[in-house]
């Protein structure tokens, strides 16, 4: 595929800043993953459109990340066209109505959503996705998510239209959506619908959750967080405790000494490393329980 035409030709259509040979490790969490052929800031929803266009007409792969919180690309190039949307990040305020474009971080959002006084969205102060990101992955914490507070979602759909649905038609689940059987569908934008309250109590549960999360996972290293979704019968952690796998090492990856079910990168671990173990712990699990442990973080450009 002839990525110099392709760059040329999405520079003139004008869609944002466009970048050649960008290596994913600058824009994921686990800080790897090989160069992006092109990687594209969009800079407002009719960039967005045309370039989609011209991508579909080329079949030149594409993908939409968020803040990479999520994703372990793989240590070769990515052949295709990488579109960020963290120009996107517009937040409204109306009431307790808000409404959040897809390139907006959780965590200023829910701290924004704090110094008003809303309550609902305490749960994802210490997740570092993006609205994107967290609809896609219906992202919680402390029994609650994004579909609790999440009233509809506006998505771009494989037509190129946009297209409004509501919580029930987003079928959120446990980590997932509708998003996750259609990989063509990209949000813009979502309304959250939350409730009145005290904001001194709102930050006091915010900073008490940002104190228990570092206190209980590796937030100094490179990771996405969870690895492995949890099975209906334990958390998956128990499990990688139960095979021995604590602390254990590939390369630069380490099962997180604090937290089991964090696989971080020590600093100078590839994509390779991290997958290397997530599998050996998956075998471990399987070769004993008999159980098969499903990774949350999602796998990119892996053969
Ligand atoms: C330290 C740490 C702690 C974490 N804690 C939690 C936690 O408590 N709870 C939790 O649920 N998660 C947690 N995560 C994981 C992660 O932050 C969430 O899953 C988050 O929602 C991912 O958002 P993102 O923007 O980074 O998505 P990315 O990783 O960039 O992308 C994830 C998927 O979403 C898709 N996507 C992104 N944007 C769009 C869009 N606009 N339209 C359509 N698809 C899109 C991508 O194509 C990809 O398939 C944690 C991660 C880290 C690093």
């Amino acid at each position: 595929m002839d990525f110099r035409n392709i760059y040329y030709r999405l520079q003139a259509l004008d869609v944002g800043l466009i970048l050649r040979d960008e290596p994913m490790y600058k824009h994921t969490t686990y800080k790897v993953g090989g160069a992006a052929r092109l990687f594209v800031y969009i800079k407002d929803i009719d960039s967005l459109k045309s370039a989609l266009n011209f991508l579909r007409q080329e079949n030149v792969p594409h993908m939409v990340i968020g803040k990479g919180s999520d994703v372990l690309f793989s240590d070769r190039e990515y052949e295709g066209v990488i579109i960020s949307l963290d120009h996107l990040n517009r937040i409204e305020f109306n009431g307790n109505v808000i409404v959040a474009q897809a390139g907006a971080g959780l965590i200023p959002l829910a701290y924004q959503s704090a110094k008003v006084g809303l309550t609902g969205m305490e749960f994802m102060g210490g997740i570092p996705g993006a609205v994107g990101g967290g609809i896609y992955m219906n992202a919680g914490a402390y029994n609650s998510s994004i579909s609790a507070i999440c009233q509809s979602v506006r998505i771009l759909n494989e037509h190129n239209e946009i297209v409004t649905l509501s919580n029930e038609e987003m079928q959120f689940g446990y980590r997932t959506s509708i998003l996750q059987a259609h990989p063509e569908w990209i949000v813009l934008d979502a309304v959250f619908i939350l409730d009145v309250g005290d904001p001194v109590a709102i930050h006091q549960l915010l900073d008490k959750r940002k104190e228990r999360r570092m206190s209980t996972q590796p937030w100094n290293f490179a990771c996405a967080g969870s690895v492995f979704r949890n099975p209906d019968d334990q958390p998956a952690w128990k499990y990688v405790d139960e095979v021995g796998m604590r602390g254990y090492e590939i390369g630069g990856a380490q099962v997180s000494p604090k937290h089991s079910n964090f696989i971080v990168n020590n600093g100078y671990a590839s994509a390779r490393d991290i997958l290397d173990l997530i599998e050996l712990v998956q075998f471990k699990v399987w070769e004993k329980f008999g159980v098969k442990l499903k990774t949350e973080v999602i796998l990119v450009n892996w053969e």
